[in-house]
């Protein structure tokens, strides 16, 4: 479609960052393009009709605040830990090498409330999976996921059991 290609050609790939052997899609070119962030921020508002929108940090915040603008939904951050100042709720998952963990505010949410989490980029399905167990911990349900860039080869999306997965460009 017109939008992703006005995506894909936005998107720059920056070898070896932030490990030696890691192809990096960086999105500010993107950013930096009001009619191409104007085009991404009215498509992630109109995808569903939800009473919040969850940005996780820290790229999802930038995309995830001006779609719940437009959309009339609240926007909710999902940080790492210990970044948020009242209670949370925390899930932890694995990476290449460790671990990571994110939080959520206990009371982000209203019981039943229908949420879309949006990031950037969907890699290995981990942060996006430990997204929606925290949304669903929270009492609120998860009506998708969206992020600007599947990529297809590490097969995030497998991970997400269920849920609707919509990515703005597929790679
Ligand atoms: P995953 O948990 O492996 O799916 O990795 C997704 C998370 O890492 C997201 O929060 C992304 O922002 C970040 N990430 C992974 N790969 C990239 C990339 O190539 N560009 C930008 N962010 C990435």
């Amino acid at each position: 479609s017109d939008l992703s290609r006005l995506i894909r050609d936005r998107i720059r790939d920056v070898p070896d960052y932030p490990k030696p052997g890691i192809l990096f899609k960086d999105i500010t070119p993107l950013l930096a393009d009001p009619g191409a962030f104007a085009a991404v921020t009215d498509e992630l508002a109109g995808l569903h009709s939800v009473d919040k929108i969850v940005g996780i940090e820290a790229r999802g915040f930038i995309l995830a605040a001006p779609a719940a603008y437009k959309a009339g939904a609240g926007f909710v951050p999902m940080r790492k830990k210990g970044k948020l100042p009242a209670e949370t709720l925390e899930a932890s998952y694995d990476l290449e090498y460790g671990s990571a963990t994110i939080e959520v505010h206990r009371d982000a949410f209203t019981p039943g409330e229908r949420v879309l989490i949006v990031d950037d980029v969907l890699a290995t399905g981990g942060t996006a999976r430990a997204a929606v167990e925290l949304v669903r911990r929270a009492g609120a349900e998860v009506v998708a996921v969206a992020v600007l860039m599947e990529l297809s080869f590490l097969k995030g999306r497998d991970r997400l059991d269920g849920v609707e997965l919509h990515p703005l460009v597929i790679v």
